[in-house]
This record gives C-alpha cells, structure tokens and sequence, in this order.
C-alpha cells in the first residue's frame, strides 16, 4: 500500500475511535493501539505537558499499562524531553544507547531500543509528545515520521477541544485563568493603547480534522488559494499603494509566496494523506514555522510571518474560521505574528494596538504598523496561552509590556498616563514649528532617522529640521529582487522632494551582517557583526554600490546630494568609497549626462572606536561626519545591546564613553567640520542631554523622539549643564546617568 494511503486509512480507524461513544479513557487507548498497528511498533504513547512543565505519560500501548499517570518527564529529560526542546521529530536507532536516554522502570522500556517522537503542537504551542518505538534496532522512515506527524497534528486538535482529556489537568489550564497578567517583551512600535483582546490566530473549533474524501479536499484547497490570490491582487491594486512604495514591495514580495507552488503541494499531499483542507494548512505552517524559526538569516525569519499571514487568510477563504470582520471599537489584536497585508486590511480606525506571541522591528508587519501609528508589543511568551478573547488589554509599547485583565488601580493609572500622553502629544504638536533653542541660546538641529517612503509624513508631522539619516538598505532587503535603478531613482527623488529645502543625508547600503539579500548568495561567518558589511563588501564588491550611487546621483539631478559611508574603520577605505562616488560621477558627466547634482557633500560615519584615533586624518577629507553611536558603543564595549546577558555592559552613558563621544565633537570643532549623531542614544532624554553639554548640536532620531527632544531643549541650560558634566567628569568614578537625572530634577527639565 502506498505510504499515502496507508496515512489516510490510519486518520480514517482514528476518526472512527473518537466517533465511537467509548469514554474517555478507552478512546485514549484505542487510539495509541491504531497509531501502533498502523506504524508497525510495538509501543506507541502519548505524553501530555502538565501545567508544571512536566511531561506525563497519558496512554500507551505497549509500556507498561500501569505506568499511565506515574511517569513523568522533568522539564528536558530524555528523548521526549530533547522532542520537547527541539519542537522537532526525533528519529533515534537505538535509544538506550543515547546520551540523553532516561530509564524509567515502571515503564518495562528496556527492550525497545527504536525510538520516533514528534511534537504535539497547536498554533505553535506544545500540547504533548507521541511516541512510537520498536523492538528492532533501525530508524524509521520519511514517510512514518511525515505519517506521525500528521497524526500528531489531528492530536493536537482532539487534545484542545477537550474530548479526551479534561483542559484543566493541563498547562492548557492556563487558558482559562482569569487573574491579571504582566507580560514583559519589546516595544516594536512606540506608544500606548488600552482595548480588548481580538484573537487573529483562528482557531478551528468546530473543523473536521480528518478527511472523508480527500481528493474533495484538495479541490477546496484549489478554489480557496485561487480565491485568496484574487483578493491578494485586489488588495495590492488598491490600499497597498496608499503607503507608498515600500509597502507596495512588501505585498509583491508576499504575492509572490502566495504563488509558491511548493506551498502548494506540501498543501496537497497532507490532504492526500487524509487531513482536511484546514488542517493541512496548519500542518505545513508547522513545517514552515519549524524551518524558518531554525533559519539565522532574518530574511527568512520575515518570511515566516508573510507564511502565518497567507495561512490565516487560506483559513478565511476556506470558510474553516473567521476573524471578527466587525472588530470592536478598541480593538487590540493578539496574534503569533501578523502579515503586512493582513494590518492593512483591518479596519485602522477600531484599532488600538498589537500585541505579538512573536514579532520583530525589522518586520513587514512593524513596518506597517509605525506607518499606521499602532502602538506593538512582541516577543511576548506565553501570550496567546494566557489572553482570552474579550479580556482587557494594556499595551505599553514605551516599557515593552503588556498588562492583561489588570486590576483595576492599574487600568485607572494607565488611564492617567494615556491622558498625560495625550496632553504631552499635544504639547509637541504646539512646537512643531518653533525651532529647538536652548534656555542659553543655542540653536540644536533635530533630524529623522528615515528609510522607506512611508517615513516621509513624519517630516511634516514632526517639523523636524531634516533627514540626518536615511538608511537605503530597507528598500533592499523588502524586495525578493534587486530593484530596479527606476524604482530606487523613484523613492530618493520623492524623499528629497518631500524634504525640499531641508537637508537630506543617504547612507549608502548598510549590508552583510545579519542584514542579507535573498538575491545575493553569502558566506555563513561565524562572526557576522565584524565580518563582511557596509562598506566593506562596498569596496570589495562595487557592483551593487555603484549600482546604488548612479540612483542616487540621478535622483539629485539639480540639488544638492549629501551621503555618507558605513562602518568605516579606516580612512583609506573613506577615501576609496569617496574615490568610486567621485569616478561615477565622472563617468556619467564623460558619457554627457547633464541631471547631475549641482553640488555634493561626503560624509563619513563614525561606527568604529579605530576611527576615533584616526580623526586629524580623516576631518580634512570629509565634508562632514555622523556618529553611529548604536555601532560605535557596540564595538567600543564589545558588548551586543540585543544580547540580555550582556546589554548592561552597553552603556554610552559610562565616563569612557562620554570622553570618547566628547572626544569626537571637539575634533570636529577644530576642524571646523559639521558633525551629526544618529545613534538611538540621541533619542533617549537623559542621553541627549548629555550629547548637547558635551557640544552636539545635530541629533537625529526617529520620528516619535524629535518632539520631546525638542521640549527638552527648549527647557535646558546648556551651557550650565556643560559645566556640571565637566566637575562630574573630573571624578574618579562618577555615575553619569544617575547625576544627569539629578540635574534634571534640580534644573526641573521636561525628561
Ligand atoms: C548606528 O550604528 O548608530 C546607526 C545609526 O546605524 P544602524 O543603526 O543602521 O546600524
Ligand atoms: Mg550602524
């Protein structure tokens, strides 16, 4: 018999079991026989993750019976504890020869030495383990774990709907607590927002899990993936353009996935395998999710939630689930992730925050959301486990958190503090057009740190004095192709247009790292953050970054062209990207191009503490400078700020820091040249006061910052600050962050 069929007459005997009016205990066990039968081993068990963590034998056939309930696996103890880790199948020979084996007597395991487990998951969550394992030593085939696993997939369905087993016994349990909750994760979009909980991920309450007719099924997959690809090029005619360009890449990217036909026939073959439609595609999002989730490259990573977000809809085209299409007014939305195009399709105007299980900054879906003005919360563990449709949300997207059924002395202060926002939001729209002047007089520039079109607004909204720092690699990263010189000539063209007399700096491609191209192959290194990037492949490799300067170059026909240079960390590398901007300009006047810029300005970032002590070099060459102090501190304290073991070694506020950050100003002083810091330091008050005493006077920043920078300012006394940062500089040992807000406080500053 064909593996295929064989699958689907297991899923047939098992939707006869849970058919069958037996109790819950003999359908339990009659199922473990019929995966055993059918598996040809002589031990299949099922184990349940318990709300202590533990994982608890629930059935078996084949170990012994009065094991059931007795043995329990610590978190990570053997085999099925490793399954757990992994979230993976484990296909072992010989199991009792494995480091990780863990005998359990009562269970009379010890003559069964092949051991196959796969994880029991349920949107992602694990629910349990099933086991089978043989008396013979050998590893079982692609087409038997591929068969657990689809049997482990309906598993999962039969265990959350409680038929089986009663929710409460396990950590399911947690589902239905009712007391408050504080989750802790990462702002992913500033701000804050209080509503009730929307589930997006659907859940299929109410679908077969088992297939009466699966060539049936595979014809509702057809009509619903055509369906869905009808609706995706509606939705890309339409709303995709009114976020501008980007956004416009970000849906052909994602239109692109949903015409994979390896998606597609993965699709199929789980529903030949006798699944329904709707659980397919829940199995091959597990599939993806495992994949991707194991991919480094965060180019994939973004196509996982591209992958969650086509799934959810193929869900909705099926006619399996719903999202409420009539969101309630104070909408906060609770999902694993979301898709760019999904966001855009909800109604804005109910919506009040996200809250991610997962989520990312650099994610489509954030990108949209900043775009949007939706607070977003991710990297929430545990959080789709612990909110029920129609609690109460607090999203604090300024802390990173997030408050469920809170008590109600939280929801009141958090009221106060959405009130305050709203005034303090008010306030900043007031000095939109005031110019940022110190209490002593001294004028500061405030900028934006931008990178795709639908930044450009902020411009207006902000009244911000520029673009300080225009990162170019987004629109690169967006696209599963090299845009086209048209398309990039296009975006910088409307950004300078935009900015108009304000001044705009490009920083050319910011590359390599964790930041590669799916079009581009790369080397794996081992140390990708001082390995092959920026400028770097720039000057290896020019093709792309003259590639990128001739856009540039045009795009500023008639105006001035201001760009500057990543991660330099030598001023003969400046000098030789310097050297190829310079010979593609030449080139094109040579060949009698006439839309050139009437003027250029070449900057250099200071991202490396080597090019601190290369400063009497470097200024004369350069027309300005710009301090990534995000890059600069990394290296500077060898510390990774993303990195929670180590993000309190970051710190830009320590003495040495500030003695090379003051270092660096005063240089550029003698040398007469204007210089910029676009690190996220500058976005932070007490940071940027400290910046301003140490002599800066152009900060740039992201978009939410320049207004209470702005008020900062207005109430600052520079030049007395200056003075208390040189006494406290003069200490032996001095806590700068800690005098900074005692200043503050003393000086009643707006922090
Ligand atoms: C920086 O390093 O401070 C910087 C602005 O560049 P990015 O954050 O893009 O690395
Ligand atoms: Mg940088």
């Amino acid at each position: 018999m064909k593996p295929q069929q064989n699958s689907k007459n297991m899923l047939q005997q098992i939707r006869a079991v849970m058919a069958g009016n037996a109790d819950a205990k003999d359908r339990l066990d009659k199922l473990v026989e019929v995966i055993a039968k059918n598996m040809q081993a002589k031990v299949c068990s099922i184990y349940l993750h318990q709300a202590d963590g533990f994982m608890e034998l629930w059935a078996t056939k084949g170990l012994a019976a009065s094991a059931v309930h007795q043995t329990r696996l610590a978190p990570g103890e053997g085999l099925v504890g490793e399954v757990v880790s992994s979230l993976s199948p484990l296909n072992v020979e010989n199991a009792s020869n494995h480091h990780l084996f863990s005998f359990h007597p009562e269970t009379d395991e010890i003559n069964f030495l092949s051991f196959l487990g796969v994880p029991v998951l349920r949107a992602g969550q694990l629910l349990g383990v099933l086991v089978v394992q043989d008396d013979k030593e050998r590893l079982f085939g692609a087409e038997t774990v591929e068969a657990l696993q689809n049997v482990a997939m309906v598993l999962a369905e039969i265990v959350a709907s409680g038929e089986l087993i009663s929710l409460e016994e396990l950590s399911e349990a947690e589902i239905h607590s009712t007391r408050s909750h504080t989750l802790h994760g990462t702002s992913i979009v500033e701000g804050l927002a209080m509503g009730v909980a929307v589930m997006f991920e659907p859940h299929m309450i109410g679908v077969s899990r088992i297939a009466e007719d699966p060539e049936h099924e595979i014809e509702r997959l057809e009509s619903a993936l055509d369906d869905l690809r009808k609706t995706l090029d509606r939705l890309f005619m339409g709303k995709g353009h009114a976020f501008g360009e980007p956004a416009r890449e970000v849906m052909n990217a994602y239109r692109m996935f949903a015409q994979d036909q390896s998606w597609f026939e993965r699709l199929c073959k789980a529903a030949k395998a006798g699944l329904t439609a709707e659980t397919a595609v829940e199995r091959v999002r597990g599939e993806y999710r495992q994949r991707f989730l194991a991919a480094r490259d965060p180019y994939l990573r973004e196509r996982l939630h591209d992958l969650e977000d086509l799934s959810n809809r193929l869900l909705r085209h099926l006619g399996g689930v719903a999202i409420a299409r009539d969101l309630p007014e104070n909408t906060i939305l609770v999902a694993r992730n979301i898709g760019p195009a999904e966001l855009l399709e909800l109604d804005r105007s109910r919506l009040r925050g996200l809250v991610l299980e997962e989520g990312s900054r650099t994610s489509h879906a954030a990108i949209v959301a900043a775009a949007m003005r939706l607070p977003v919360v991710g990297h929430l563990l545990g959080l789709q486990a612990n909110v029920l449709g129609g609690d109460t949300i607090l999203v604090d997207g300024e802390n990173g958190q997030i408050s469920i059924r809170p008590a109600v002395e939280t929801e009141n202060s958090f009221i106060e503090r959405l009130r305050v926002r709203r005034q303090r939001r008010a306030t900043f729209a007031k000095l939109k057009n005031s110019p940022a002047i110190s209490i002593d007089n001294q004028r500061v520039q405030l900028l934006l740190n931008a990178g795709l079109g639908i930044d450009l607004p902020h411009l207006e909204e902000t009244g911000a004095d520029g673009i300080g720092l225009f990162r170019t690699e987004f629109q690169f990263m967006l696209a599963d192709h090299l845009p086209k010189q048209a398309q990039l000539i296009k975006l910088y063209a409307e950004v300078l247009t935009t900015a108009g007399d304000k001044p705009v700096v490009f920083r050319t491609l910011d590359l390599g790292g964790d930041k590669v191209l799916p079009y581009v192959s790369h080397a794996q290194e081992a140390n990708p953050a001082l390995g092959w990037r920026a400028i770097r492949m720039a000057i290896d490799r020019p093709g792309m970054f003259r590639y990128q300067l001739r856009a540039l170059i045009h795009a500023s026909a008639g105006r001035t062209l201001r760009i500057m240079f990543p991660l330099v960390s030598t001023v003969a590398e400046f000098l030789q990207a310097r050297k190829l901007l310079e010979q593609e300009l030449a080139r094109l006047t040579r060949f009698g191009h006439t839309d050139l810029p009437v003027k250029l300005e070449v900057g250099c970032m200071i991202e490396t503490p080597a090019l601190v002590w290369q400063l009497e070099r470097l200024l004369p060459k350069t027309d300005f400078i710009s301090v990534g102090a995000n890059d600069l501190i990394q290296y500077f304290f060898a510390a990774d700020r993303e990195n929670i073991r180590v993000s309190d070694r970051y710190d830009p506020l320590h003495p040495s820091a500030v003695s090379m950050l003051g270092q660096i100003v005063q240089a550029a002083a003698t040398h007469n040249i204007p210089i910029s810091l676009c690190g996220e330091m500058a976005a932070q008050r007490t940071d940027a006061a400290i910046l301003l005493a140490l002599g800066y006077r152009q900060l740039s920043v992201p978009a939410s910052a320049i207004g209470p920078l702005k008020q900062l300012i207005l109430s600052l006394d520079i030049a007395d600050l200056s003075k208390s940062l040189a006494k406290w500089m003069a200490e032996s040992n001095p806590d700068i962050r800690k005098r900074m807000r005692q200043f503050a406080k003393n000086a009643n500053l707006a922090m």
